[in-house]
């Protein structure tokens, strides 16, 4: 049964990948099962020249079926049933570039634009935008977005025939929703172009659609959006798309989350991060300060010494994690802030003050000018 895997396929030992490929396109429309129904000729001829192309298509397999030849190589296989190791349909579906799914026929009427298998077609997903305030993004909210979409025609009843008129049998497919073209030696199947693949012919148009059967309208669609959203999260909502064509599903809406900015408040994933301008005196002498978080003020004691910049984090007070549940943290960042604008009573104390002061009270300070002195080699 046999036969040299090049000469089946009808090319030369030297032929390119894409001479390969052609030769087996070719081939393969002409003896699919789908074209032959009950030819067994035709199907051990489909499965032969898969099999040769699998083989020579991998250049690997290619090359140790040149060097080895033909027995060789088939004894090679599985015990003795030849070098075939994958699926013929699998193969002509890679060679067809099918993305999978629905299998060699479909596959094999997508290639040739037969509209796979026709019929009402589902309506298309949606996409909308949606701003969200800093809080409403943190802790979830319920919103009402208003869209304009394909809705289903009340009047007909999404059948596109004007109420009381007669629907009959479409004559250029006769309810088959279906039509034989021919293209070359070989027919296809493509949706029939006068009723869209439904079979029917509509005597009257609705009204309404004109009879396509769905209508644009402006629909609110309520949306619970959840804590922890971010901006450009996404959320799914399920049938809230374009009503699909008489009776086909309807599409899905996206709603595309954008959160504005807080004047307090920055927000990095599941953390919140604030600066807290803080007193000379408190900074020196530590004390308790207040702190605003998402749920309320919140009282924070800094310890006497506190420089600015120092970060304290307030566990728990950051935002809900929309997969793990887990709360973030809130970062803040202490701002010692120079006083200004002192009168002169203020003026003389902090003079007396600094007069009171040496290099001890300033460690920072006093480490940096050692180290500059040694920089300078002093
Ligand atoms: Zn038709
Ligand atoms: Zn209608």
């Amino acid at each position: 049964m046999s036969q040299d895997y090049y000469e089946l396929l009808g090319v030369s030992r030297s032929a390119s990948a894409s001479e390969l490929k052609k030769a087996y396109r070719k081939l393969a429309v002409k003896y699919h099962p789908d074209k032959n129904p009950g030819d067994e000729v035709a199907e051990a001829k489909f499965k032969e020249i898969s099999e040769a192309y699998e083989v020579l298509s991998d250049e690997g397999k290619r090359r140790q079926y040149d060097q080895y030849g033909h027995e060789a190589y088939t004894q090679r296989g599985e015990g003795g049933g030849g070098g075939m190791h994958g699926d013929p349909f699998d193969i002509f579906s890679q060679v067809f570039g099918g993305g999978g799914g629905g299998g060699a026929s479909s596959i094999f009427e997508s290639f040739f634009g037969g509209g796979g298998g026709g019929g009402p077609q589902p309506g298309a997903d949606l996409r909308k935008d949606l701003e969200l305030t800093f809080e409403e993004a943190v802790f979830g909210c319920k919103k009402e977005i208003s869209l304009t979409k394909n809705e289903a025609c009340e009047r007909c009843d999404a059948s596109g025939a004007e109420p009381g008129s007669k629907m009959t049998t479409c004559p250029t497919c006769r309810g088959n929703g279906q039509v034989h073209i021919k293209q070359g030696f070989f027919s296809i199947n493509q949706e029939c172009p006068h009723c869209h693949g439904s079979g029917k012919k509509i005597e009257k148009p609705c009204n309404t659609c004109r009879g396509n059967a769905t209508v644009r309208k402006e629909k609110k669609v309520k949306i619970d959006v959840p804590a922890g959203v971010d901006t450009g999260s996404k959320m799914r909502i399920r049938g809230e798309g374009d009503a699909g064509e008489a009776g086909a599903p309807a599409g899905n809406l996206y709603v595309v989350f954008h959160v504005r900015n807080h004047d307090i408040f920055e927000r990095d994933g599941d953390h919140i991060y604030c600066k807290i301008p803080v007193s000379f005196p408190t900074a020196v002498l530590g004390g308790s300060i207040e702190v605003p978080t998402l749920n309320g003020k919140e009282s924070l004691k800094i310890p006497a010494g506190t420089q600015s910049g120092t970060k304290f984090r307030i566990k728990g007070k950051g935002v809900k994690n929309l997969r793990s549940h887990d709360t973030g943290h809130q970062i803040v960042t202490i701002i010692v802030e120079v006083p200004t604008n002192l009168n002169s009573e203020q003026k003389e104390a902090l003079e007396t003050f600094a007069d009171l002061c040496g290099d001890n009270v300033q460690p920072m300070k006093e480490s940096f000018f050692e180290k500059a002195s040694r920089f300078f080699g002093g």
